[in-house]
């Protein structure tokens, strides 16, 4: 390459000026296949392999890595068709596009493709270069492997959508797969339901045989559950021991019916685990159903297990459906469960006491008391709201303390000032009643307002005596030792059979209002409540009326003999200064 109007170094000397540009060319040559050298060293070694294709001579070069990927060498243009015969069939066309970009005027495009064994693949990158005049001059296809960075994606990709344990379709993937159905229900006017199903009892699997047994309960269920999977049906594992499916169109084979049928049927059959046991764990399910539930993936979620937990709630192994009745009822418990929590901390209760009266003097028996709970608004909530709730979340520990330790220093301090001997009733909750420390807690509390143990009475329900019956008599027979009353609440209600009675240690039965109501309209009430209060009284229990209105039950309680009348007809529950007023006046 001679550089016009060089004069050389040593200008005018034309032998020199030759042999310079002699020397020169010699150094530019070497540069050049130096620079060749450098070229094929750096494809060399990039593990990819070159195809560089001059147009105007139609030359080809291979480079780099060429031989390891390919078995035939390609001399020009028109043989790149070669390396489409290696690929799987649907890469073909959108390879060939790619391998003749010229024909499109592009510069550049990238494809992918998998090679014929299904195993490698490859990615296509082609560069060309046109003339001013949009000739093509050059192009430069570049072949690399990407079959390890593939995997690598794949892997990622599971990671990002499948649940490890199951195999199962993971929470945030199922969320954006239901949104898609519900975009599809949308436009084709269809259903979705959502299935929300929990394995009942799980933990005391996890807690009893460990969590490795725990894991393989999982993943059967969650293995049988996923063989409903299809293309309307999508089944993830949300966590623990909870699936999801959501169903595109539920009918036939996928309606939610049939699934639960299969469900039950395996279940019937047992699950065989690799120690050998055999299981056959229940279910619970919530469904809810796109549009009616909600329209949207996660509410329909909630909405799902919002019922998941009624179906819980009724004796588990059961399935229940959506609707605004239970909606609600959440709601409102939730907002309860919250409000609750503050009332606790700011002790927003108060107690009220209604008096009881000896049916033949009408002399003031005792008070019960109950409590009343005013929320921030000033709304009063009733204790049959609010402490099923507590009794559910654990709430009523700390609440039943304070009404125990409340009620009893009122009464110290009527004792105090007025002299006048009552009996406290305190209503015991089952959940408080099964502490430990229940006795210990209420014996300390006596005994710090120096009242009489004799003169406290504790209101139990029969749902105490459903679980542990021995432990639960123990417990009475404690706190009989020690004097304490016991009285039988809501008598008629649970499952009252008389015949366990007898073998109780308790003092007094509280005949349930629903009886007292009756009593006077209904010839079969009269009988029962009649009945039950001769035998009580056999017993040598005292009986008490509750919830009595009228002059008429009044009386008729009367002549059948009960010995105790609570009701608005004589005394509503009233603030603790309106029992000392009532006291004052008994001076
Ligand atoms: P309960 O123990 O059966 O209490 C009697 C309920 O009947 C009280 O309702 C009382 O106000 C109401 N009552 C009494 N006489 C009449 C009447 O003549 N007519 C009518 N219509 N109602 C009458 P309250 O205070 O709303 O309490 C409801 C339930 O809440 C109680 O039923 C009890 O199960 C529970 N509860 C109340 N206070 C406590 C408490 O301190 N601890 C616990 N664990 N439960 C409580
Ligand atoms: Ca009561
Ligand atoms: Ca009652």
């Amino acid at each position: 390459m001679v550089l016009p109007g060089n004069k050389g170094l040593n200008g005018g000397n034309n032998m020199d000026e030759l042999r310079y540009q002699i020397d020169l060319l010699k150094a530019m040559n070497q540069q050049l296949s130096g620079r060749d050298k450098m070229y094929r060293l750096v494809c060399d070694t990039s593990n990819n392999a070159f195809l560089y294709i001059v147009f105007e001579k139609n030359d080809v070069i291979t480079l780099g890595k060429w031989d390891e990927y390919f078995s035939f060498r390609i001399k020009e243009n028109r043989e790149l068709p070669l390396i489409l015969d290696e690929l799987e069939e649907k890469y073909i066309l959108p390879v060939r596009e790619v391998l003749f970009l010229e024909k499109t005027g592009r510069e550049r495009d990238v494809v992918e493709c998998c090679m014929k064994n299904g195993k490698t693949w490859l990615e296509f990158e082609v560069r060309m270069n046109y003339d001013e005049q949009n000739v093509p001059i050059d192009k430069i296809i570049c072949i690399r492997d990407i079959t390890k960075f593939k995997a690598q994606n794949d892997e990622l990709r599971y990671m990002a959508y499948y649940d490890s344990l199951t195999g199962l379709y993971n929470r945030n993937y199922f969320v954006m797969r239901l949104g898609e159905f519900i975009r599809r229900a949308e436009e084709e006017h269809r259903i979705v339901s959502v299935m929300f199903i929990d394995i009942d009892d799980f933990r005391k699997i996890n807690d009893g045989m460990g969590l490795l047994v725990g894991d393989e309960v999982v993943q059967q269920y969650g293995q049988f559950l996923g063989s409903f999977s299809d293309d309307n049906v999508i089944v993830c594992h949300m966590t623990s021991d909870i699936y999801c499916m959501a169903i595109y169109d539920p009918c036939g084979n996928r309606s939610v019916e049939h699934i639960h049928k299969c469900i039950l049927e395996r279940i019937h059959q047992g699950f065989l685990l690799s120690n050998g046991m055999e299981i056959r764990l229940t279910v619970s399910i919530g469904v809810a159903e796109y549009p009616e539930s909600s329209k949207q993936a996660l509410e329909l979620i909630n909405c799902a297990e919002i019922v998941m937990f009624k179906a819980k709630a009724i004796g588990k192994a059961s399935i229940q459906y959506f609707d605004a009745v239970i909606l609600h009822d959440f709601l409102e418990t939730v907002e309860i469960e919250n409000k609750l929590k503050e009332a606790i901390f700011n002790k927003n209760f108060c107690l009220h006491f209604q008096p009881q009266y000896y049916t033949n003097t009408k002399r003031l028996r005792g008070v019960e008391a109950l409590i009343r709970w005013k929320d921030e608004d000033n709304k009063m909530i009733s204790p049959s709201v609010f402490i099923p709730i507590a009794e559910k979340n654990g709430a009523i520990i700390p609440i039943g303390s304070w009404v125990m330790e409340e009620s009893i220093r009122h009464y110290a301090e009527w004792k105090r000032k007025y002299g006048y001997p009552l009996i406290m009733s305190i209503n015991i909750s089952s959940i408080q009643y099964k502490r430990k420390d229940f006795v210990g807690k209420l014996l300390e509390i006596i005994q710090k307002y120096d009242v009489e143990p004799g003169e406290i009475e504790l209101e139990i329900t029969e749902s105490i005596l459903i679980e542990d019956f021995e432990e639960v008599k123990d417990k009475l027979l404690t706190l009989r030792d020690y004097g304490v009353k016991i009285s039988l609440d809501d008598f008629g209600t649970g499952f009252s059979s008389l015949s366990y009675l007898n073998g109780l240690p308790i003092d007094t039965l509280k005949i349930d209002k629903s009886f007292v109501d009756r009593v006077i309209t209904d010839e079969s009430t009269k009988i029962i409540t009649e009945s039950i209060v001769s035998m009580v009284s056999k017993l040598g229990y005292e009986t008490v009326a509750e919830g009595v209105e009228t002059e008429e039950q009044f009386d008729y309680m009367k002549q059948i003999g009960c010995d105790i009348i609570q009701g608005y007809l004589l005394g509503r529950p009233v603030p603790a200064d309106d029992i000392e007023q009532m006291l004052i006046g008994l001076l």
